[in-house]
């Protein structure tokens, strides 16, 4: 039962937002250890363990840091470990993080410009091939990119994005965002050359929230040698220091590391391909369910598509949040809000994390009788088309 529900609801709460996600029950088991001394001797082997297995989850050789934070913590150590006051970024305005992501940049000092979307697609690589063309200076330190906007349910191609810097001949460093994709759709730090990836644990890391990273590229170690931007807590280099032994520089999370560890055995033992194609998987069965109810998926761009989750425009004149309040009353399921200029214009499906067909079932279930339930105009038959192409495929 819910720590807060008020009575008893039989059955159990669908929690189908994109984050943070349901925790499968061995990594609440694992959590569920004492809090062991972190400066002790059997610490170091759990921090080397975890480090080198969260590693493999970034598909990268070199050092990821880990910080008791959400994932907005890990976007300011990414600025702040890279940069110097004034230096230009260029940032691609996707949806809702991007721009809080912009918004940070600007507070810390930087000078955050924006490439625009109409939050129905990822990040224009044209425009960031140009906008690096007009740069023969390189005044432009970093290029910023959210891999997938949780906000809208679009991805950005990053090996394209690698691709425009490097035709471009560009030394910017290359910084993206997966808060929302890692472990869910395919991302590859070192094959794609990124120097900061930005991750968070309570999306497809199937963790609680409270525990963020930094994969870190030798390119932004070095940047960081120089770069003038305060930065305390966030340094990387304190950090890499006491990894080194397994150990952290202040109290880790404990707790969250022993979880951690299950979460990426488990994710190694389903294999990270199988992972990516079982939520690519289910994110086809859910915009087939959206189409079979005549509704409109946010992201217009097929190459775009989001596998973490699925936001669903509701017809003119209709309320999303009015849709998501009928089907938590109801039917016991939380839904993702519109954020920013798309609230109460999209709910938001997650589908990432610990899920298996039965709960994609009943997620669009949820969501087809809320339909009824709250007199959205729809066509029946979402559940039947999700059913047939999970069944067929
Ligand atoms: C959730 C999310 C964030 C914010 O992370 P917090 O853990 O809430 O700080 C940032 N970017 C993206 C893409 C996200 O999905």
């Amino acid at each position: 039962m819910a720590y807060f529900q008020q009575k008893h609801a039989a059955g159990r709460h669908f929690l189908q937002i994109p984050g943070p996600t349901n925790v499968p029950d061995r990594v609440l088991r694992a959590m569920d250890n004492p809090t062991m001394d972190h400066r002790g001797p059997d610490f170091g082997k759990l921090g080397a363990q975890v480090l080198a297995r969260v590693k493999q989850i970034f598909q990268t050789e070199g050092h990821v840091v880990i910080y008791p934070a959400s994932g907005t913590g890990a976007w300011e150590a990414a600025l702040a470990n890279t940069l110097s006051p004034g230096d230009a970024v260029l940032m691609c305005r996707t949806g809702w993080f991007a721009t809080l992501w912009h918004e940070m940049a600007t507070k810390l000092g930087l000078k955050a410009e924006f490439i625009d979307t109409d939050w129905r697609r990822g990040a224009d690589v044209a425009a960031i091939g140009e906008a690096l063309a007009k740069d023969p200076q390189h005044r432009i330190k970093a290029v910023c990119v959210v891999h997938n906007e949780t906000s809208t349910g679009c991805t950005s191609r990053i090996d394209e994005v690698r691709a425009a810097m490097d035709a471009a001949k560009h030394p910017a460093l290359l910084m993206v965002d997966t808060i929302s994709s890692l472990a869910s759709i395919d991302y590859r730090h070192d094959e794609w050359g990124v120097d900061v990836t930005i991750a968070g644990s309570q999306k497809g890391l199937m963790l609680p929230p409270g525990l963020s990273f930094n994969a870190i590229s030798a390119k932004a170690l070095a940047a960081a040698e120089g770069a003038k931007l305060p930065r305390s807590y966030w340094d990387w280099r304190p950090m890499l220091a006491a990894n080194a032994t397994g150990y952290f520089p202040f109290t880790p999370a404990t707790n969250l590391l022993y979880g951690l560890d299950a979460a990426c055995a488990m994710l190694l033992e389903e294999g990270l391909a199988n992972v990516f194609a079982r939520h690519d998987r289910h994110a086809e069965a859910t915009r087939r369910a959206v189409r079979a109810w005549g509704l409109e998926v946010q992201c217009a761009e097929p190459r775009h598509y989001s596998s973490s989750l699925t936001a669903v425009r509701v017809p003119e004149g209709h309320s999303a949040n009015g849709l998501r309040a009928v089907i938590l009353e109801r039917f016991n399921m939380s839904l993702g809000n519109g954020l920013g200029p798309l609230n109460d214009r999209v709910f938001r499906i997650g589908h990432l994390g610990d899920i298996g067909d039965l709960q994609v079932v009943g997620t669009l279930g949820g969501v087809e009788m809320g339909l009824r339930a709250a007199g959205i105009p729809h066509a029946a038959g979402g559940v039947q088309a999700a059913l047939g192409y999970l069944a067929g495929n």
